[in-house]
């Protein structure tokens, strides 16, 4: 496996690869790698002649109170993983390669980005969108693999390919969970064993708003509801929003027909935790 640390050099090792007629296979992170990101990796390698993993703590989407000097790198263990994983290249840019003195270029999607996680977050989406941007120009990946955990910044990154005419095609892959239901998340590193405990109240109001599902219930609000009483049975537990939405334009319903999205970002502790699941109805 090759560490690439410049642009100019991942731009050729690229060019080569495509002039070799090999379909470049594309799974950006921020690094401290779990089986989560592993998933989109294994897929990758799957279904691609070669495949580029990127670890790149992006400072432009962080707002200014938030986790970017905190956030949790592991650069050896990630470099052995993606090792005996089959990985081609580990792109691992430094800070000034990616955004120089001077810069000044962004890219943002509208209307999706306002909701959700853009309430509390203005400026987080705009950061992803240019920094995927300029990976994809940097990488010129085929594929690229994004995980559903981050369902909304999956539909935007979606949204950007599409109206911006970008040749590369997004891969969607289904969230990981530990075995008592904790999505995996770099984040989940934040939390104490109490927290931890408290953090898996977010996929067991989940699970719950699935059966009520199955079992007919079709009231948003009353999912909804209890949903939150869930979440408040731990005092730890400071919630952002909880919302049954469209899960491609992210408009509240308000009788759940089809597709609906149960989604959520609580904090507990230091720890900005999301998560969500499909509930379906027919
Ligand atoms: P991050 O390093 O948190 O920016 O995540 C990099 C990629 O891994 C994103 O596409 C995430 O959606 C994906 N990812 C993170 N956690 C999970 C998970 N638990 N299951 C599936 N994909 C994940």
């Amino acid at each position: 496996m090759q560490i690439i640390t410049t642009i100019n050099e991942m731009k050729a090792w690229s060019a080569k690869a495509r002039r070799e007629s090999k379909t470049l296979g594309f799974v950006p992170t921020m690094g401290y790698l779990h089986e989560g990101h592993m998933s989109l990796v294994h897929k990758s390698l799957a279904e691609c002649d070669v495949t580029i993993v990127s670890s790149y703590v992006n400072p432009a989407q962080f707002g200014p109170n938030e986790d970017l000097d905190t956030y949790p790198s592991a650069p050896e263990k990630d470099r052995d993983l993606l090792l005996s994983a089959g990985v081609d290249v580990l792109f691992r840019p430094a800070a000034g390669e990616i955004y120089p003195k001077g810069y000044k270029t962004y890219v943002s999607v509208e209307g999706i980005t306002a909701k959700l996680c853009g309430i509390s977050r203005p400026d987080f989406f705009r950061g992803v969108t240019t920094v995927v941007l300029k990976l994809f120009n940097i990488v010129a990946p085929d594929k690229a693999y994004f995980g559903e955990k981050d369902w909304q910044q999956l539909a935007v990154i979606e949204t950007m390919v599409r109206d911006l005419n970008m040749d590369v095609e997004i891969r969607r892959m289904p969230l990981l969970r530990e075995s008592d239901g904790l999505a995996m998340s770099s984040r989940n590193r934040y939390l104490d064993s109490s927290e931890r405990n408290s953090a898996l109240l977010l996929s067991r109001a989940l699970k719950m708003a699935q059966e009520k599902t199955k079992n007919g219930e079709r009231s948003a609000n009353k999912i909804r509801d209890e949903i939150r009483q869930i979440i408040n049975e731990s005092s730890q537990a400071k919630i952002d929003y909880i919302t049954l939405c469209d899960p491609y334009n992210f408009e509240e319903v308000t009788n759940l027909n089809g597709k609906t999205l149960a989604a959520l970002a609580v904090k507990i502790g230091s720890a900005r935790l999301i998560d969500n699941c499909i509930l379906e109805s027919v």
